[in-house]
């Protein structure tokens, strides 16, 4: 049993003893983070009268927006105060998709603050102890697949726009079933394929529908900008500003391309970096022993999954391949000397 009769009797007394519910996700949210809240949001709205609403730091890419067709997401870094006010007047806040208030960036100190009672939902390494209930777990493929247990727990009624939200938080945070995937997410599947969920509908949505740009700026940073270091089995990308102007990016475009270079039969470890306003944003995949988790910890100031981790740096973008490699290279002979055939 994923989620314990208790945790789950516990959540839903507490959902039902509160009348101004707010459900709160990461920074830079992606599929499972904005599947598991609008997941979470509809299921709530189908058990009982709690206004429930959700605030989210900023905006996802938006291939998501069709798990949110009301546009009924507050967006804190475009809403303060309205985001604010509904955290400061919430009787219970979820959190989900995220181990420490850190990643909810500037809402932070509201939900630090808020006297609210708070429940936690996550799937990451050392939850930080802040909620009055914590359900999490690593040995399952995400927060979505978590929630569904959780929700299925309760004995209620799961509405099919939940299905459909944690379906896809699921499906996204698997990389479409490649990794993290647990003997319970294949049955998460199988009860989602009984409900009868369009998984067409879906895939549509989240696989096939880059724009054009976003298509030749993945050409371009496969072609010209992906660097490879055979001797520690690694690849990076760097997406400065020049380039994201040249393909008029938008955020989200560049989602997934951090994953391409582990395609490569001697990639282990990729980085993909990208210049923004104030820092270079990380993000870190392992497909072999390289802990990325453990790699962003010490030299990318920040975290994550033992094979999917992010953080910032804070340097000039010329010195950003540089960086990364001698990161990894002292990284790799921290942990146990030199694991590859360094030449
Ligand atoms: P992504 O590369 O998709 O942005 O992030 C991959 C994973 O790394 C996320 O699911 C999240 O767990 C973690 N992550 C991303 N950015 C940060 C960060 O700034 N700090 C921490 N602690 N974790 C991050
Ligand atoms: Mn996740």
């Amino acid at each position: 049993m994923i989620v314990t009769k208790e945790s789950a009797r516990a959540f839903k007394a507490m959902v039902l003893a509160s009348k101004r519910v707010v459900i709160v996700g990461h920074l830079n949210p992606d599929g499972d983070c904005v599947g598991s809240v609008t997941g979470m949001k509809s299921w709530i709205r189908s058990l009982c009268s709690a206004e429930c609403s959700v605030v989210l730091p900023n905006a996802g890419p938006d291939y998501l927006n069709f798990l949110d067709p009301q546009g009924e997401i507050v967006y804190f870094f475009d809403s303060k105060e309205k985001g604010a006010e509904l955290i400061s007047a919430a009787d219970l806040i979820i959190a989900m998709d995220f181990n420490t208030l850190s990643r909810t960036e500037w809402m932070k100190e509201y939900i630090a603050s808020s006297t609210a009672r708070k429940v936690l939902i996550d799937h990451h390494p050392s939850p930080e102890a802040f909620a009055d209930l914590t359900i999490s777990t690593t040995e399952i493929s995400s927060a979505s697949e978590l929630t569904w247990w959780l929700l299925k727990e309760t004995g209620e009624e799961i509405p099919m726009e939940s299905c459909i939200s944690l379906y896809t938080g699921m499906m996204t945070d698997t990389n479409n079933f490649s990794n993290s995937v647990f003997a319970s997410t294949f049955l998460m599947a199988s009860q989602i394929e009984e409900r009868k969920v369009d998984r067409e509908k879906i895939q549509m949505n989240v696989l096939n529908s880059f724009s054009e740009s976003r298509m030749r700026l993945m050409g371009k940073m496969l072609l010209e900008k992906m660097r490879i270091f055979p001797h520690l089995k690694a690849a990076v990308m760097v997406m400065d500003k020049k380039t994201q102007e040249e393909f008029n990016y938008k955020e989200g475009d560049s989602e997934g391309f951090v994953n391409l270079a582990l395609k490569i039969a001697d990639v282990e470890v990729s980085g993909f970096f990208t210049e923004t306003e104030n820092y270079i944003k990380v993000s870190l995949r392992s497909k072999g022993a390289v802990s990325v988790n453990a790699l962003s910890r010490r030299f990318f100031n920040g975290g994550g999954h033992e094979r999917a981790a992010g953080g910032r740096i804070y340097i000039p973008v010329q010195q950003v391949e540089e960086y990364f490699k001698n990161s990894l290279e002292s990284f790799l002979k921290e942990i146990n000397g030199t694991p590859f055939d360094t030449k």
